[in-house]
């Protein structure tokens, strides 16, 4: 299997495949090899101008089209993503460090998911009509912004970027996005693929380049009616303060520091598989991965014994290599971020239960950024390991004495994303989901996705949810008709 992607990756802008204006380009690096395999665009608000006017110029007609038509052309898009799948889970791969399998298995199938669920949500929509007694009769309208900007990381590029387009066109407004710079290789090749499956000049430009230049340059166009982001808290506040003035719509999705509540009454090695599976997954690098594993005390030792136990089977290398279950971290600036947070926990006093050290394997991936799955304990809610998010396969291990300081242990955070709660007890799991402070729990279970749910966080975690009828609702604007009787 084998990626034909040029040197010089490119913007798609008004349904054309073309370079910067400036000339100038980032390289791209595959972080298990270390090694630079193709140049992104550095693109600026001179790009970013262009590809805003090529989306207005689409806008009137296919703010037009029915909502037919808008059905077919999403579902070729996600036909093309199935046709393209081993090329695209390769060139993901190659781009993040993920496992092979992991592309294969979660990001590229969720890719053509979201554009199929989008393309027949439109056919199902619907709006309200509100009876005034006998004097009035209104009804909603719920119409296409127009522009809007859709911004995304580097952890599930794929995934997350069409995440955010699927519903924004579906919904009829004309899209730019700017994927991360981190990993840019997916959204070239989903402009081959909008290409072919007819999907009109300018209703999706891709424009690449750093959130300083390309990403500031979108969020404070005056034509950019909404932003849908996904990435950091800090980059979130900071889109937030470029665009108050404006006004404009915003979604963000940020960053998270997940409790996980293991209680002694749990299935116990579902719970332990899902744990794993929960922390140490794409190498810890989801925003819904655990990261705080809060364990009740009567059980913590075992708990302790028998999951370091497995984490240290947890193979690490070539992701490749089928075998392995964790692959490389994204970049080398990620990699050493993570292991100077190590550091600092060692420094607060953190036990180092396993882990902690970077990895160098044999052959072709000597140069890679690779880190072990590690686990500590000793810490409590108030040091920094336990406020940051890191974003790597660390997790952190504390023992509670009962629901109440589970939940406040749980709570005792700036970020509400996501939690997991593993009990057999149906009324505690009910009472503890009402009182967690997050957008998203997981009873008995992590990860369990239905896309028609609402998506999103609170606190430092997010503004606005994603998913289902609540993305098609962000990305319309809500007229009410008022016809006397
Ligand atoms: P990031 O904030 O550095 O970058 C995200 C995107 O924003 C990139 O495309 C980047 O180029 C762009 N950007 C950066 N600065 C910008 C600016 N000033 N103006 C406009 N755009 C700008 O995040 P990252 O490092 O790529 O991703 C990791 C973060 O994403 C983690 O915090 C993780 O928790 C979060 N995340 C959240 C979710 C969620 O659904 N809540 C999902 C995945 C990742």
């Amino acid at each position: 299997m084998s990626l034909s992607l040029p040197y010089h990756l490119e913007n798609y802008i008004d349904g054309y495949l073309i370079g910067p204006l400036s000339g100038r380009f980032t390289e791209n690096v595959n972080p298990a090899t270390g090694e630079v395999y193709c140049l992104t665009p550095d693109s600026n608000e001179k790009d970013i101008e262009l590809a805003v006017h090529a989306a207005r110029k689409a806008f009137p007609s296919w703010s037009k089209t029915s909502a037919d038509e808008r059905f077919n052309i999403l579902l070729n898009i996600a036909k093309g993503i199935e046709d393209a799948k081993e090329m695209l889970a390769l060139a993901e791969t190659q781009d993040t460090g993920k496992p092979l399998w992991l592309s294969r298995q979660v990001d590229i199938p969720r890719a053509s998911a979201n554009f199929r669920f989008f393309a027949s949500a439109i056919k199902h929509d619907a709006s309200e009509a509100h009876a005034t007694d006998t004097v009035a009769l209104n009804y909603t309208l719920r119409q296409p912004l127009g522009v809007v900007a859709c911004i995304s990381p580097w952890n599930l590029p794929l995934y997350l970027l069409t995440w955010k387009i699927a519903p924004a066109l579906a919904a009829g407004n004309c899209v730019v996005a700017k994927p991360s710079e981190v990993t840019p290789v997916t959204a070239f090749l989903l402009s081959r693929i909008c290409r072919e499956a007819g999907l009109p000049p300018g209703v999706l430009n891709i424009v690449h380049g750093t959130g300083v230049s390309a990403g500031e340059a979108l969020v404070a166009h005056p034509e950019v009616k909404a932003i849908s982001f996904t990435g950091s808290t800090k980059t979130g506040a900071r889109i937030a303060s470029l665009t108050a003035g404006q006004f404009k719509k915003l979604s963000l999705e940020m960053g998270g520091k997940n409790p996980s509540l293991i209680f002694a009454d749990c299935n116990w090695e579902t719970m332990l598989q899902e744990t794993i599976r929960s922390s140490f997954s794409n190498q810890g690098e989801i925003c819904l991965c655990t990261s705080r594993i809060l364990v009740e005390a009567s059980v913590y030792e075992k708990f302790r014994e028998e999951f370091v136990q497995r984490v240290k089977q947890l193979s690490v290398g070539d992701p490749l290599d089928e075998n392995n279950y964790v692959g490389a971290i994204v970049s080398k600036i990620h990699y050493e971020k993570i292991l100077r947070a190590i550091e600092t926990a060692k420094k607060e006093g953190a036990t180092v239960l396993c882990g902690g050290e970077a990895v160098h394997p044999q052959g072709r991936c000597a140069n890679g950024y690779f880190i072990t799955p590690t686990v500590l304990e000793g810490l409590g809610p108030e040091c920094e390991t336990n406020r940051i998010e890191i974003f790597g396969p660390v997790v952190k291990l504390q023992s509670f004495r009962d629901e109440t300081e589970a939940l406040q242990l749980a709570n005792a955070s700036g970020y509400g994303l996501a939690a997991t709660v593993w009990t057999q007890h149906l009324t505690r799991a009910h009472r503890i989901a009402g009182q967690l402070e997050c957008g998203i729990v997981w009873i008995n279970c992590w990860m369990l996705r239905d896309l028609r749910t609402p998506f999103g966080g609170m606190k430092q975690s997010g503004l606005g949810r994603e998913g289902g009828w609540e993305a098609l609702r962000f990305f319309t604007e809500a007229k009410n008709v008022c016809i006397r009787l």
